[in-house]
């Protein structure tokens, strides 16, 4: 007889919202994470009054009003809009990309006629059939101005590899906006939890049983008929002890500093797009609760190569590891199921 009905694997977001759906249908929890704290990759420590991410910036944003119903019942959130902007030589750039942009880059560049007949010409002076690579799809998408100053190196650093020896379906498409709108998401709803996304999570986990630092595979080891059922939330190729190798990822190093000044950059995000600089972002975390601090704590994400150990990001799509969708993002969200 099993000790629990689910053993879930993993305090991050998908841990929690099963732990607490299987909590309320009455089973029993076991919640184990190998971090010293809950929340995965949302967690945010209290840093001089400020909500740091942790592992890097997240942004809450869905479509589905079911999904921002059901996050509003752990925290309330706040009306936050992401809207980076991208520092390219010392020049500021709204993203994503759209008419601020454009009549930056372009002076006299002001109604969207002048700016889609500008990426038009771009697009037509590249002449290129089908794109072979991501530097030929990113031409053929938006055409030359902008793909060297704000795709180019900032891709280089992301994936550490030249344009074009990346394949030119990690982007499909380079949208652009033909309005004043710096609102980096679509989505309907957006926000950050205030108060942080630890403390949503561990309202998620309200009464239901957690265990820090216990790896899994050694519980499963030591007690192999703990629960009836795993839900795990881990990587898909540690779960099969790298059988089949191990997924190309890639990784992020942090560097977070706090600083005697009240606001550093006047924005949560700044992306650096040229190659020269070797993060690709520093955010500024108080900005995304309006932080009046006197004090702020910057972080400087640095991309790296990944390996065994080392916490993953994004897994690098290559035909070796590309999934049956072709898609990035899936990848991704199949890490978290
Ligand atoms: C840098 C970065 C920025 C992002 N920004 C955004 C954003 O702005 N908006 C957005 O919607 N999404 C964003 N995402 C995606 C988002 O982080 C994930 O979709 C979400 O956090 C996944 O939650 P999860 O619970 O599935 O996984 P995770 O948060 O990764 O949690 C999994 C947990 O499982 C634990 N675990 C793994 N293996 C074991 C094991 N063997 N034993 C014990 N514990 C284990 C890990 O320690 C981890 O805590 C971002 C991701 C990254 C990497």
């Amino acid at each position: 007889m099993s000790q629990y009905d689910y053993l879930v694997v993993g305090a991050g977001l998908s841990g929690a919202v099963f732990a607490n759906a299987a909590k309320r249908a009455g089973k029993s929890v076991l919640v184990i994470d190998r971090r010293d704290h809950i929340a995965g990759n949302v967690y945010t420590e209290d840093v001089e009054g400020i909500q740091v991410h942790r592992y890097g910036a997240h942004i809450f944003h869905t479509s589905m009003r079911d999904v921002w119903g059901y996050v509003n019942r752990f925290a309330e959130f706040n009306n936050y809009v992401n809207s980076p902007v991208a520092n390219f030589h010392g020049n500021m750039y709204n993203m994503p990309f759209n008419m601020n942009t454009f009549a930056k880059m372009w002076p006299g560049v002001v109604t969207p006629a002048d700016a889609r007949a500008k990426i038009a010409e771009q697009v037509a002076a590249e002449n290129i059939g089908e794109p072979a690579n991501l530097e030929e799809q990113a031409l053929s998408l938006v055409g030359r101005d902008i793909f060297e100053t704000l795709v180019k190196g900032y891709t280089e650093k992301q994936w550490g590899r030249d344009c074009r020896d990346l394949p030119a379906s990690i982007i499909r498409r380079l949208p652009c906006r033909f309005t004043y709108d710096n609102n980096y998401f679509n989505d309907r709803y957006q926000g950050i939890p205030m108060g942080g996304y630890t403390k949503m999570v561990a309202n998620m986990l309200e009464g239901v049983e957690v265990r820090c630092g216990v790896e899994y595979k050694e519980l499963a080891a030591a007690e192999p008929d703990i629960a009836a059922r795993t839900i795990y939330c881990g990587p898909i190729d540690a779960f099969y002890d790298f059988k089949l190798g191990t997924l190309e990822y890639r990784s992020l190093r942090f560097e977070t500093e706090t600083l005697d000044e009240q606001d550093h950059q006047g924005v949560a995000v700044v992306n650096y797009t040229e190659r020269e600089i070797p993060y690709t972002r520093i955010i500024e975390h108080k900005h995304f609760e309006f932080g009046t601090q006197e004090k702020t704590v910057i972080t400087r994400e640095y991309p790296a190569d990944w390996k065994p150990g080392d916490e993953p990001t994004t897994p690098s799509t290559t035909p070796r590891t590309r999934p049956c969708t072709g898609s990035t993002r899936s990848w991704r969200h199949r890490r978290a199921m």
